[in-house]
């Protein structure tokens, strides 16, 4: 048996090992699971953005609170002193009623902005319980998957180093020196060998000089593609 014969054995054993690499990376339960991370991964964004928003709101909400009191207390505090009947003048009167309505006016303000406030803290109340609902879903479901992929990653683990196998023990009877340039095209191109059909190499369908069959037919001299580089092979 030829080098050439033992190199392309390799590299059938090579290819079943990349191809099977392919279906590990492509395998849909593994797609799947990066997307339900994904998800979990944004919602965990929004719940903390609409943590920061509550935080802010409460905050208003406290010095609404404050301003509504600080409101009420300066109209009882004018009220006391109309009661008291301590002015001398209209003017005093007129001025007094006036610094009440300003109160009055500041207490509703506040009190409006307070109870939509409240109306709306409602709404974030819920959609916040949903998202969080929506994350805990996702994050039970991802955790469901993955006791699946990780018996199925096993599995494909176990076959994975089993194809290894096969190469390296097609790979040992191989001669170093052509396992060598084997490995240097591999880290351009794959597949590394081509074979070449009515002088046209199968790699990169050029068509090469038909002086090229007559010299690798039946030898075993490495000549390489001169267009793709690849190993030319006649079986
Ligand atoms: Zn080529």
């Amino acid at each position: 048996m030829r080098q050439l014969d033992k190199l392309w054995n390799y590299q059938q054993a090579d290819k079943k090992v990349a191809d099977f690499e392919t279906e590990i990376r492509q395998f849909p339960l593994r797609q799947q699971l990066l997307k339900l991370r994904n998800i979990v991964a944004d919602q965990q964004t929004v719940v903390r953005g609409m943590e920061n928003d509550a935080n802010k709101a409460l905050e208003r909400l406290e010095e609404l609170g404050a301003q509504r009191d600080k409101a009420a207390q300066t109209f009882a505090e004018i009220q006391q002193s109309l009661q008291e009947d301590s002015f001398e003048n209209a003017a005093q009167v007129r001025k007094v009623i006036s610094q009440m309505n300003e109160a009055v006016t500041k207490l509703k303000a506040a009190e409006k902005e307070l109870s939509k406030m409240i109306a709306h803290s409602q709404m974030i109340e819920n959609r916040y319980k949903e998202v969080r609902l929506k994350a805990a879903k996702a994050r039970d479901e991802y955790t469901r998957l993955k006791v699946t992929y990780d018996k199925e990653f096993e599995k494909q683990t176990v076959r994975l180093e089993e194809l290894k196998k096969e190469r390296a023990a097609i790979g040992s009877d191989v001669d170093p020196a052509y396992m060598e340039r084997y490995r240097n095209v591999r880290e351009q191109r794959f597949p590394v060998m081509a074979t070449l059909n009515n002088d046209q190499c199968s790699g990169c369908n050029m068509s090469l000089p038909s002086a090229i069959a007559k010299q690798i037919a039946g030898s075993d001299e490495v000549v390489e593609c001169e267009n793709c580089g690849r190993i030319l092979y006649m079986p």
